[in-house]
């Protein structure tokens, strides 16, 4: 970049764009995708509906797309009895782009956003995309949140988004009701008060007993819960992410968003994919029976092991993290070298795709002495 060309933003100049390695492995453990693919009523379904939006592709889509919202609405109001409303729900290309929209329509300079590390490893980019400052806290050693340190944290930002996980990426962690509750009223005792934005990406899979977000937003103005169709939905290269909050969150963002950032054919998928809800979704309580089995696994391995509400599984420790990593692509496995040092997320695949991973890993910990040795468990 000498002379000064691209003309790149001062900020900007120098870094990687993010992403996860895109190897060709047998095994692909590493971004948390749903293994198990639609079926094929459901891929016709979505092939007759693409088509007619192909016929229509000389015209722009429906801007508002109002009957993925219906959908969407619908879909959603099966997880609180409050129900959600058309009005409420806004989708984007992935729930990546919402949070986009999020940051552009309520960030900016000026502004700050706030999240809990360990977590989502892109938050902080949007926040530098839209010339939002960053604020980090920390979570506790079990990842969980301290609610008198998280709550004295955004009084003293004051914080115009809080972005919550919940379950937490890559730590599996869900947030009690509690938590959202003292947070939102947090964000609210500010003036313009802060939105607070529970990512529910893995919503779909948390355990029985844990509630969703979307109970309290009624109860809260500045809640966003956000959803995709990318994890449990089995429809990560849809492109699909939605949220629900209080109608003027929406026509904040409607402000802020591509005239037609939807196209008709994500729209059409997208209906079709919902349509087939239930079967799409089948296989998550199987996901969730393979998750408790592989958090089990690990520990009887004498590892540590993050509890789990989502489709994996954060653990450790490892003295040479990146080393076990390697063994395992060289085993033909791929899992994600993420979270605080030491530690190693696995994606839940299949049980076959379970039964590889944990046979790899084996091996791997097995050839003590060499590059590989595992830190000494604590008490
Ligand atoms: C995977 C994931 C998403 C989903 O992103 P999409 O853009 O909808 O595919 C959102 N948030 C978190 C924390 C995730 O891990």
């Amino acid at each position: 970049m000498s002379g000064g060309f691209p003309p790149i933003r001062e900020e900007l100049r120098g870094l990687e764009p993010y992403g996860a390695p895109q190897l060709d492995v047998p095994v692909r453990l590493n971004t948390n995708e749903n293994p198990y693919g639609p079926s094929e009523a459901c891929v016709a379904d979505i092939a007759a509906s693409v088509a007619g939006a192909a016929r229509e592709l000389h015209r722009y889509p429906d801007r508002e797309h109002v009957a993925l919202r219906t959908a969407l609405a619908e879909y959603l109001s099966r997880d609180t009895p409050h129900g959600v409303g058309v009005d409420q729900v806004w989708a984007a290309n992935g729930s990546n782009e919402v949070m986009l929209q999020l940051l552009q329509a309520f960030g900016g300079p000026g502004r700050s956003a706030l999240s809990f590390a360990p977590t989502y490893s892109m938050y902080p980019e949007y926040a530098r995309d839209t010339s939002t400052a960053w604020v980090q806290g920390r979570r506790e050693d079990d990842f969980s949140l301290d609610l008198d340190a998280a709550t004295a944290l955004v009084r003293e930002h004051r914080p115009s988004v809080v972005l919550l996980p919940s379950p937490n990426n890559p730590t599996g962690t869900a947030l009690p009701p509690e938590a959202v509750t003292v947070l939102c009223e947090a964000a609210a005792s500010y003036e313009p008060q802060g939105l607070v934005v529970v990512d529910e990406a893995y919503g779909e899979f948390r355990r029985a007993g844990v509630p969703s977000a979307l109970e309290l937003l009624p109860a809260h103005r500045n809640l966003v819960v956000t959803r995709t169709m990318s994890k449990a939905f089995a429809g990560a290269g849809l492109r699909l992410g939605y949220l629900a909050a209080d109608p003027a969150v929406c026509d904040a963002i409607r402000v802020v968003r591509l005239p037609y950032h939807l196209s008709s054919l994500t729209q059409a998928a997208a209906l079709a994919a919902l349509r087939h809800a239930p079967e799409l979704l089948g296989r998550v309580d199987d996901l969730r029976a393979e998750r408790d089995r592989t958090v089990d696994w690990l520990r009887d391995r004498g590892l540590r092991v993050a509890d789990s509400d989502a489709n994996f599984v954060l653990f450790g420790t490892f003295a040479d993290r990146h080393g076990v990593w390697q063994g395992l692509v060289d085993a033909g496995v791929l899992v994600r070298e993420v979270g605080p040092p030491g530690w190693l997320r696995v994606s839940i695949g299949t049980a076959e795709d379970m039964a590889a991973f944990k046979q790899a890993l084996v091996g791997v910990m097995g050839r003590a002495g060499e590059r590989v040795e595992r830190e000494e468990v604590e008490a």
